[in-house]
């Protein structure tokens, strides 16, 4: 993915959140934004632990599963993977795009374009820089001196996702070094 691609999904990302208002953490708006885009959305109770979501197109119907066995941040960020593989038009392979812990797996190099994309999607969409930038200041007003670790744990709370998905966006965002 090269940076005008990131670019792309960063400002279709921010199409899709500009009715945010309330400055809601994102995953509270999911709901919203899946019934606007008329997609089924469900949790499943699935006994694979390999298996973390599907997304499909059947006829005219948009179906997203995730499986509901999973600790919340995970579960959350699959939700707006899943999401980006709808926004971003990806190819489907018998009407549908399966997820597993591979295609979700940043470390892991050899994953398709496409889940690198619907990773990236799902971190702009969950983790957005103008509301992490309020966040921090609202942070930073009630601590002083602070350390990177105070405010990572106080901004994963905030917006629901691991440790590991804001590390990575702050540091993208060069709001911390590592
Ligand atoms: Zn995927």
């Amino acid at each position: 993915m090269d940076w005008k691609r990131r670019n792309n999904i960063q400002n279709l990302v921010d199409g899709i959140l500009d009715f945010n208002v309330l400055r809601k953490p994102p995953i509270e708006l999911i709901g919203d934004i899946m019934k606007k885009r008329n997609i089924v959305f469900e949790e499943r109770d699935e006994n694979d632990s390999e298996f973390c979501g599907i997304y499909i197109e059947l006829n005219d119907t948009k179906i997203i599963f995730v499986n509901s066995n999973m600790y919340e941040p995970r579960k959350n960020f699959t939700i707006a993977h899943e999401l980006g593989h709808h926004y971003l038009g990806h190819a489907l392979t018998d009407g549908a795009i399966i997820c597993d812990k591979s295609a979700l797996d940043a470390s892991n190099k050899e994953r398709p374009e496409a889940e690198k994309e619907a990773d990236y999607f799902a971190s702009c969409l969950l983790i957005p820089k103008d509301l992490i930038m309020q966040k921090r200041k609202d942070f930073e007003t009630r601590n002083k001196n602070y350390s990177d670790d105070a405010l990572i744990d106080y901004l994963k709370d905030f917006f629901k996702v691991s440790k590991e998905a804001l590390r990575y966006r702050l540091i993208e965002l060069n709001i911390v070094d590592n």
